[in-house]
C-alpha cells in the first residue's frame, strides 16, 4: 500500500511543485527558514504517518535520539496542556525539525508540501487561505492588504509582476480525497495531529 501511496506522492509533488514555480515571485522561503514548522498542528493520515516513521527509522542515531527526545518532551507538554480546558488545540514545533531543516524531507506528509502556497476548498472557490507568514513579512506580504486581510488587485498590478497571485484547490482536505486515494491503490486512513500518532494510547 505505501509503494501505491508513493505513486501518488510523486504525482501530486509535481504538481504542487508546479504551482510554486508560477507563484515564485511571492514566494520567500529559503534554506533556514522554518516558521511553518513552529507551530502547528500537523494533520497527518495513516498513511502518512507510516512514511514518516519509515524516515524516522532512517535517520542516523544521533538525529534519530534527538527526534525521539522531540517527541516524547512534545508528549509530555501536551499532557500539561491538557489539564487546563482550552479552546485552543495543542499546537507544537514540528519534531523532526533539526537546526531549522527538516531531518525528513523526503518522508514529509502532504501538508508539508504545500507550506507556503495559497490555497481554497472546493466549497469557497474565492476565499482564498494566505499562508500566516504573508504576515510576517514573508511569501505573499508584497500583495497582502493586512487590513482587509485578503489579496491587493492595487499591490499587484504596482508591481508589475507577470503572473497574478493565485490560490490553488490543494487544501489538506482536497488533498486527501480517498477517491483519489482508491485510484492509486490505498487509503489514508484515519487522521490526526501528527504528534497523537506516536501516542500509543490514542492509536
Ligand atoms: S515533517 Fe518536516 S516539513 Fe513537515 S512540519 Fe515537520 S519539519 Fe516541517
Ligand atoms: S512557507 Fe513561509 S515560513 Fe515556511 S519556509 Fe516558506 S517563507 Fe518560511
Amino acid at each position: 500500500m505505501l509503494n501505491n501511496y508513493l505513486l501518488y506522492l510523486g504525482f501530486i509533488t509535481n504538481k504542487i511543485q508546479k504551482y510554486f514555480d508560477e507563484q515564485k515571485d511571492y514566494i520567500k522561503c529559503s534554506k533556514g527558514c522554518a516558521k511553518c514548522c513552529e507551530h502547528a498542528q500537523f494533520p497527518y493520515s495513516e498513511i502518512e504517518f507510516k512514511l514518516i516513521f519509515e524516515g524516522l527509522k532512517s535517520l542516523e542515531p544521533e538525529e534519530h535520539k534527538t527526534v525521539v527526545d522531540n517527541i516524547n518532551q512534545i508528549i509530555k507538554d501536551r499532557a500539561e496542556f491538557l489539564k487546563s480546558p482550552s479552546k485552543e488545540p495543542f499546537r507544537y514545533k514540528c519534531p523532526f525539525l533539526i537546526n531549522n531543516e527538516c531531518s525528513v524531507y523526503y518522508y514529509r506528509g502532504l501538508v508539508c508540501r504545500t507550506f507556503g502556497l495559497m490555497t481554497f476548498i472546493p466549497d469557497s472557490p474565492k476565499t482564498p487561505r494566505i499562508p500566516f507568514c504573508a504576515y510576517e513579512g514573508l511569501n505573499f506580504s508584497e500583495v497582502l492588504d493586512k487590513k482587509q486581510n485578503n489579496i491587493s488587485d492595487e499591490k499587484f498590478s504596482q508591481l508589475g509582476y507577470k503572473e497574478e497571485p493565485k490560490a490553488y484547490n490543494i487544501d489538506y482536505s482536497t488533498l486527501i480525497n480517498e477517491e483519489i486515494a482508491n485510484g492509486f491503490g490505498f487509503r489514508f486512513g484515519n487522521i490526526k495531529p501528527l504528534i497523537e500518532w506516536f501516542i500509543k494510547d490514542n492509536n
